[in-house]
C-alpha cells in the first residue's frame, strides 16, 4: 500500500510532487519522501510522517530542479523504520539513482538470500532494495537495459519510478498489478502518478496509462522513450483498486472508480434485493456503493453512521473502561434515523471482521429493528501479496467460517456477498486480466505463502 509521484519539466518540482503526494496520502501514512534532482545532484527529504508534516516551505528550497519523484509508504513488506522510507537512492557504475516503489516483490526473499550468500549488505528491509542491487549487477551501461534485465528476474507487484540527473523512468511489472499513469502539466511538462486524483490537485491533464510491462523513458528536456520488456505474463490488474483502495474521484485501469463503485451497489441490489427502510453506509468505502443499492431498491440511502475525520494514530486509549472504544472513535450511529428501523448497512469488505462486528453491534444498539449487512465484494479468502496490506489467512474471517457462520459471528440478522461472477460483469472487466487472488486463492504468480 504505497503512493508514487513523478514531475518532469517543472520550475516547482518537488511542490507539486508534495501536491501529488497530498492527494495519494490514502495509499500510505507512514511515512513520505520527495527527491528532486537540479540535473547535476539529487536531493533528498524523506520524514516517518503524514504529507503534510513532512515537508515546508524550507524543504522545496532544498528540494532544487524541476524534476522530482516522491514516495507515500504503508508498509506490506519491511517495518515501518526510517531506512526504510522511499524513495532510496543508490550510486553504482550507473551514476545516481533514486526508486519509489508501489506493490511487493514476492520473490523478493529468495533473491536477497542469493545475494547475501555472495555477500551483499543490505541497508533496509524493503523489497525495493533489492532492485537497486540487481541494477548494479547487470553487466550492461545503459540503465534502461539495466531495469529491464531486473524486471525479467522480478515477481511480484511493482510500479516503479526512478530518478537521475538526466531522467525519470517509469515502470509498470508485466501484470500491471498497481496503477501508474502518465499525465502532461499545462507548461508542457509530465507528471506521473499512482492515481489520476493527483493530476487534477496539480493541474495535469491524463494522458494514459503506463502499459503493464512498459518501461517509459522521460527525459528532463522533455523526450519520451517507450519500450516493453519481453517476458510472458498475463495481465493481473488489481480487482480490489476498484473495490476498495483507489480514490473514487480516480481513473483506474481505464475506468472510474466512482462509477465502479456505484455499478457495485447495483449488482448488490440484483443479487441481495431487500427491502429496508434505509440504507446506511459505513463511511467513506461504502458511500458511493450503498447510493447505488439504494437507487436500484428504490429506498432512501441516509449518514446512519457519522465518522470522526479527525482520527490520528496517536490518540491515548482508556486501558479497560470503555468497550468497542476503537471504533467508536471513528464512527458513531444516528440513533435518531435507525431506531426501529429495518436498515441495510453497506461496505465494502470484511477482513478481520472486528470492524462489522462492531458496526451491527452499535447499530443494534441503537434500538434497529432488523440489520442486513451487506458487502460489495466477494467473501477475503485469501491474503493479498502483492501490495495490499491484509492479516494471514487464519485471520482472515471467510478463509475460516462460510456465509452463514459468519453472520452468526458478526450477529447481523442476514449477510450478503457480492458473487465473483457478478462483481465482474458490473465492472464490466474481463476477469483474465484482473488478480482476483483475494477472492479467489488463485495467484497470478508463484507464491508460497508461508515464506511470505
Ligand atoms: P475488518 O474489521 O478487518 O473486517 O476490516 C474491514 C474494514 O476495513 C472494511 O470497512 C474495509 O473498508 C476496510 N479495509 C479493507 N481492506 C483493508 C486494508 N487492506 N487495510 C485497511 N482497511 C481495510
Amino acid at each position: 500500500m504505497c503512493g508514487i509521484v513523478g514531475v518532469v519539466g517543472h520550475p516547482e518540482a518537488s511542490n507539486l510532487s508534495y501536491l501529488g503526494l497530498y492527494a495519494l496520502q490514502h495509499r500510505g501514512q507512514e511515512s513520505a519522501g520527495i527527491v528532486s534532482t537540479d540535473g547535476d545532484r539529487l536531493f533528498k527529504i524523506r520524514k516517518k510522517t503524514l504529507v503534510v508534516d513532512a515537508f515546508t516551505n524550507d524543504s522545496f528550497k532544498f528540494l532544487k530542479g524541476s524534476s522530482a519523484i516522491g514516495h507515500v509508504r504503508y508498509s506490506t513488506t519491511g517495518q515501518n523504520a526510517l531506512k526504510n522510507v522511499q524513495p532510496m537512492i543508490a550510486t553504482g557504475g550507473f551514476g545516481n539513482v533514486a526508486v519509489a516503489h508501489n506493490g511487493n516483490i514476492t520473490n523478493f526473499r529468495d533473491l536477497k538470500q542469493i545475494m547475501e550468500d555472495q555477500g551483499a549488505l543490505f541497508q533496509s528491509t524493503a523489497d525495493t532494495e533489492i532492485i537497486l542491487h540487481l541494477l548494479a549487477r547487470e553487466p550492461v551501461s545503459d540503465l534502461k537495459d539495466k531495469i529491464s534485465q531486473t524486471m525479467a528476474k522480478l515477481d511480484g507487484a511493482f510500479s516503479l519510478l526512478f530518478l537521475t540527473p538526466n531522467e525519470m523512468i517509469a515502470v509498470r511489472d508485466p501484470w500491471g498489478f498497481r496503477p501508474l499513469s502518465l499525465g502532461r502539466l499545462e507548461n508542457g511538462g509530465f507528471a506521473v502518478a499512482s492515481e489520476t486524483c493527483a493530476f487534477d490537485l496539480i493541474g495535469a491533464r491524463f494522458e494514459r496509462d503506463i502499459e503493464p510491462g512498459e518501461i517509459l523513458v522521460i527525459a528532463h528536456n522533455g523526450t519520451l522513450k517507450s519500450t516493453r520488456i519481453n517476458r510472458k505474463a498475463s495481465e493481473a490488474k488489481c480487482v480490489f483498486e476498484h473495490v476498495y483502495f483507489s480514490r473514487p474521484d480516480s481513473f483506474v485501469f481505464g475506468k472510474s472508480v466512482y462509477q465502479s463503485r456505484k455499478e457495485l451497489g447495483f449488482q448488490l441490489a440484483k443479487e441481495h434485493p431487500i427491502k429496508p427502510d434505509i440504507v446506511i453506509p459505513v463511511p467513506d468505502s461504502g458511500v458511493i456503493s450503498a447510493m447505488g443499492y439504494a437507487e436500484a431498491m428504490n429506498v432512501p440511502m441516509q449518514m446512519g453512521l457519522i465518522r470522526n475525520h479527525y482520527v490520528g494514530r496517536t490518540f491515548i486509549e482508556p486501558k479497560q473502561s470503555i468497550r468497542g472504544f476503537g471504533v467508536k472513535v471513528k464512527l458513531n450511529p444516528v440513533k435518531s434515523i435507525l431506531e426501529g428501523k429495518k436498515v441495510v448497512i453497506v461496505d465494502d469488505s470484511i477482513v478481520r471482521g472486528t470492524t462489522s462486528q462492531k458496526i451491527v453491534k452499535m447499530v443494534r444498539d441503537t434500538g434497529a429493528k432488523e440489520i442486513a449487512l451487506l458487502i460489495t465484494s466477494p467473501p477475503f479468502l485469501s491474503p493479498c501479496v502483492y501490495g495490499i496490506d491484509t492479516p494471514s489467512k487464519e485471520e482472515l474471517l471467510a478463509s475460516q467460517f462460510n456465509v452463514e457462520q459468519m453472520r452468526e459471528k458478526i450477529k447481523a440478522d442476514y449477510l450478503g456477498f457480492l458473487s465473483v461472477e457478478g462483481m465482474y460483469k458490473t465492472l464490466n472487466f474481463e476477469r483474465s486480466l484482473f488478480c482476483d487472488a483475494c477472492f479467489s486463492g488463485t495467484y497470478p504468480t508463484s507464491v508460497d505463502l508461508n515464506s511470505l
